[in-house]
């Protein structure tokens, strides 16, 4: 999502959820977030205990881009990297610094290009800067044919028009779907894959989303925690710390085949299956 956490938090973690029953993977972890600076290695750890087998790092600066890459590179085969510029950063994306993006963007570890899109909810870049950035985002995917990682919050129709100006079908995932029916349609339509994190095991402001889940094809349903924000609500026992990491995503993963009644076992299945199709992730 990118909001700011504001908490302190204990390195000492965080007792496991339960294991997935087969391999799962994170494609929004914040990995390079600093709250995971005094134990990364042990949540890589956790996280391959709880069955989370391989992760996607989220990049939404140029500097976390980076620090997302070289995680990748220092844990090939398990960890892959975006590479992008969240609206709420929009300004840093100068003309001068696009060819930076673009180098790291071409990584081999970089398997998609974003976080990128349009936040209206904080509003922490003015909305001309943001829509800047978004189209030179786009346009950069396009040109090295790697898929996006899509950001959206109180911005539906400006993102939507966006997109189709680029093209009529996209390969990439809306990441973080918090959205209503008609806005799944539309991203349906577009072609994206969904991204569903904990925000479903949210009993304030997550409920409508189980009704929609049976609506997402298999094959466009891929699972995130978005770590270290968005701690599951309804995970028990709470970590003191309130920091999400990718071993709860098992939890999330529940919560999504409980609302599609189906089992555990099937959407982690599927779920893998869609996530490695559309980053071209190894096996
Ligand atoms: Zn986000």
């Amino acid at each position: 999502m990118g909001i700011r956490m504001s908490e302190h938090h204990s390195t000492a973690s965080a007792s496991p959820a339960a294991a997935s029953p087969a391999p799962l993977i994170d494609i929004g972890i914040n990995l390079a977030h600093d709250s995971y600076d005094a134990d990364r290695d042990a949540v890589i750890t956790r996280a391959g205990a709880a069955g989370v087998t391989q992760m996607v790092v989220t990049g939404s600066t140029l500097a976390g881009s980076a620090r997302a890459a070289a995680l990748a590179r220092a844990h090939p085969g398990r960890l892959f990297a975006t590479a992008g510029v969240h609206p709420h950063h929009a300004t840093e994306l100068t003309a001068a610094r696009s060819a930076e993006l673009e180098a790291l963007a071409r990584q081999p570890e970089v398997v998609a290009v974003g976080e990128c899109g349009l936040d209206y909810f904080r509003n922490f870049s003015p909305h001309d800067v943001q829509q800047h950035a978004f189209h030179r985002q786009l346009e950069l995917a396009a040109r090295i044919g790697k898929p996006v990682f899509l950001h959206q919050r109180a911005a539906h129709a400006d993102f939507v028009a966006i997109l189709r100006e680029h093209a009529a079908a996209w390969r990439g995932v809306a990441h973080c779907f918090t959205g209503s029916a008609e806005e799944l349609a539309c991203y349906l339509e577009l072609g994206l894959a969904i991204g569903i994190t904990g925000w479903i095991c949210d009993e304030r402001r997550g409920s409508h989303l189980a009704a929609l889940m049976p609506q997402i094809p298999p094959q466009r349903l891929l699972l995130e925690t978005d770590g270290p924000y968005l701690l599951p609500r309804d995970l028990r026992p709470r970590p003191a710390s309130r920091r999400n990491e990718p071993a709860y995503l098992p939890h999330v993963a529940a919560a999504v085949a409980r609302a599609r009644g189906e089992t555990a076992e099937a959407l982690a299945l599927s779920s893998t299956t869609a996530a490695r199709a559309l980053f071209h992730l190894p096996p």
